[in-house]
């Protein structure tokens, strides 16, 4: 009997593994059609000076507009989208998108009130896309200068053996383009790391949303360091009121605004809406 039980159970995982594969195979699949037919969309969630509250950048944050499923939120295909490399071509499109749409807001607006527009990078857009040349194309394509861009990058990025990424990193940094450390206080990078990078903005990461010590800490390391400091997944009052006292300038969050479309984005820079209702 014990016999006949595990190998229904062995029977079973295999059944599980099976289809767990084929689910990811499937998801693969589609997301490869998705890429070639550019079923993306990018939502743009405000940077907002949080003692004026006018925002100062936007982050582009992509979704899967699926033809049956509707919109796909990326955690549930970046994993696969890194994996399988498609993240490469679908970066290229975002790159291209954000900028195609911050040159419509800088047409649009005054001088004074122009964004940047922050774009998500992952490691394996340097190694295999050319990434130098590919953001000077892009923002001459777009015709936008590089003070338009801001490149979000992962902190584990500044732990080692990341160094032809900061090579290239620097290039941009020199020709203008903004550098943001992503998820900052989930790595630990030590200030000797942050300082000998090309490095303008971290973003506190919205896990330490309740941690005042944490993120009293980051701030000042930051601060220590000339950084500009994001906070992010300001979602009260009172976190808000807790960041200006720690001297954080810049929120992003719910409290502030979920993410827009590049029309309802482009309103608000406008004035036509207040930024905190
Ligand atoms: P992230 O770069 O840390 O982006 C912030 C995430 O927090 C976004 O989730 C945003 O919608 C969400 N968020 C904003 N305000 C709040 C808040 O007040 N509370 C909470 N709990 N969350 C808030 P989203 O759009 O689902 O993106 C998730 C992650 O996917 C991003 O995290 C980023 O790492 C990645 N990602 C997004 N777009 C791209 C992209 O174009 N390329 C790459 N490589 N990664 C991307
Ligand atoms: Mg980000
Ligand atoms: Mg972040
Ligand atoms: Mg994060």
């Amino acid at each position: 009997v014990a016999k006949g039980a595990g190998k229904n159970q062995w029977r079973r995982y295999q059944a599980h593994l099976h289809g767990a594969m084929v689910e990811r195979l499937e998801l693969r699949s589609a997301l490869d059609h998705a890429v070639h037919e550019g079923h993306f969309l990018l939502a743009y969630q405000p940077i907002v000076d949080l003692t004026t509250d006018e925002a100062v950048g936007f982050e582009a944050l992509v979704r899967w507009h699926h033809p049956t499923r509707g919109v796909i939120a990326p955690a549930e295909f970046l994993e696969v989208a890194e994996e399988s490399g498609l993240v490469v071509p679908m970066g290229r499109w975002v790159l291209d998108q954000a900028l195609h749409t911050v040159a419509q807001w800088w047409r649009t607006l005054p001088r004074s009130r122009r964004p940047y527009v922050s774009v998500n990078v992952s490691a394996r857009q340097f190694r295999e896309g050319n990434f130098v040349e590919q953001v000077k194309q892009s923002l001459a394509y777009a015709g936008v200068p590089p003070q338009a861009l801001m490149l979000e990058l992962s902190e584990a990025l500044l732990d080692g053996g990341h160094d032809a990424i900061w090579d290239d990193l620097a290039v941009l940094r020199d020709f203008g383009v903004g550098i943001a450390v992503d998820d900052f206080g989930t790595r630990h990078a030590s200030p000797g790391d942050l300082r000998r990078r090309p490095v303008d903005v971290v973003k506190i990461d919205k896990g330490f949303a309740d941690d005042t010590t944490l993120i009293a800490g980051l701030v000042t390391l930051a601060r220590t360091l000339g950084l500009t400091v994001i906070a992010e997944g300001v979602e009260s009052p009172a976190h808000r009121d807790l960041l200006i006292r720690l001297g954080c300038p810049l929120g992003q969050g719910y409290l502030l605004s979920s993410p827009l479309d590049g029309t309802e984005a482009l309103s608000r820079m406008s004035g036509h809406l207040p930024l905190v209702a």
